[in-house]
Formats: C-alpha cells, structure tokens, sequence
C-alpha cells in the first residue's frame, strides 16, 4: 500500500477507548461521525469498537461513510477491533499506529477521551510545532470538555514555554460543523 491511497479529504479522530460517564458522550461522537461522513470525508481513527471510538466509527457507517481504523496488534482483543469497518489496519505498535494516522490524515479532530487521546493531540500537536506537518488540529469542545486544557496551554505560553501561536492555531469549536467547515478549508498561511 502507497503511503497515502485515500482520495478524499480523510479526518483523523482521536477520541476515548471508553465511553464516559454522561451518556452525551456517545450521542455526540455518533453525531461526529455522521457529520463527516455525509460530508463525504474518510474517517481514519484507532479502529476500536467500544467506547466513544466504537461510536464514532459507527455514526459515519451507518450514513454510508467511508472509515479506515489502525489498531495495534496488542490492542486488537482489549479493544475489540472493529469489525464492520471499510478498512482496519493492523500494525506491529504505538507509536507506528500514530504515524499511520498522522500520514494517513488531512486533519485532526478530538472528542473527549482520556491519556491516550491526550497523548495523540499532542503527538500531532508537537510535530508540527517542529515542523514535521502543517495540517489543522481541532478540539471539539461540547460541554465545556477541553478547557481545562487550553487554560493549561494558555498558561504554559504566558510562562513562555509554548509559543502563543501555537496554540492559537488550535481550533477549538463547541459545534461539529463549524469544526469541519475550519478543519477543511483551503490552508491559511500561519
Ligand atoms: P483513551 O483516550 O485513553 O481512552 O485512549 C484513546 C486511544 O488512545 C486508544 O485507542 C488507545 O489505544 C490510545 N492510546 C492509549 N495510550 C496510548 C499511548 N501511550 N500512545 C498512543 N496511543 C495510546
């Protein structure tokens, strides 16, 4: 398989292996992946069928999307890979799972999750601030989610360890569309 054989504009979501305590978590990831898919964008994501990334996965398929999973060998039982998916890679670990996406993707979209939907923000978020990529990271922010977060972030530039436009080009959006409308526009320069 070539490096990148997706056609269409492919968003990458990294979102919780669990599904949370509110039950609006799984509304609003089923709600995600529906919108991406009647957008008619590929949904890469980590391939697993449970929690808020089985719910993803599941809302773009049941509208007809197009979804592509890349799960690690050692995960495929704990996270029960998914099995009704258009593609699941199954690749040797981690850290290759990451880049598979990270080389796969148009863009990053962020459910709620937990250490490891953290670690794959700013595993996106870290390349590019060194340059290795240019592509647009997306934080949905229903229910308040991730500010914690960008107060952390904010805090950290105003310390002067993080440079301000770093994090200014993190997209944060409360509303999946307005996201997707920010996540697939024609690149600004920044
Ligand atoms: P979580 O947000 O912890 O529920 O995890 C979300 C996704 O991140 C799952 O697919 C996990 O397999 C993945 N994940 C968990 N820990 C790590 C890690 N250290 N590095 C990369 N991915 C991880």
């Amino acid at each position: 398989m070539s490096e990148r054989d997706l056609i269409k504009h492919a968003v990458c979501v990294f979102c919780g292996a669990r599904p949370g305590d509110d039950p609006r978590y799984i509304e609003v990831a089923t709600a995600a992946g529906e919108a991406i898919a009647r957008r008619g964008l590929t949904l890469v994501y980590g391939g697993g069928s449970v929690g808020l990334m089985g719910a993803v996965a599941n809302g773009a398929l049941a509208v007809g999307g197009e979804v592509v999973g890349i799960m690690p060998r050692k995960l495929m039982e704990r996270e029960l890979g998914h099995t009704g998916l258009t593609r699941l890679e199954v690749v040797p670990d981690m850290a290759v799972r990451k880049t598979r996406m990270i080389e796969l993707s148009d863009s990053f979209l962020s459910l709620p999750g937990g250490m490891g939907t953290l670690d794959e923000i700013f595993e996106v978020l870290t390349l590019r601030q060194v340059g290795y990529h240019s592509k647009p990271s997306g934080l949905l922010d229903q229910m308040g989610y991730y500010q914690p977060l960008m107060k952390m972030l904010h805090g950290l530039a105003k310390e002067g360890f993080v440079s301000s436009a770093d994090v200014d080009r993190i997209i944060i959006q409360p509303e999946i569309e307005t996201l997707l409308d920010q996540l697939t526009a024609p690149a600004n320069p920044s």
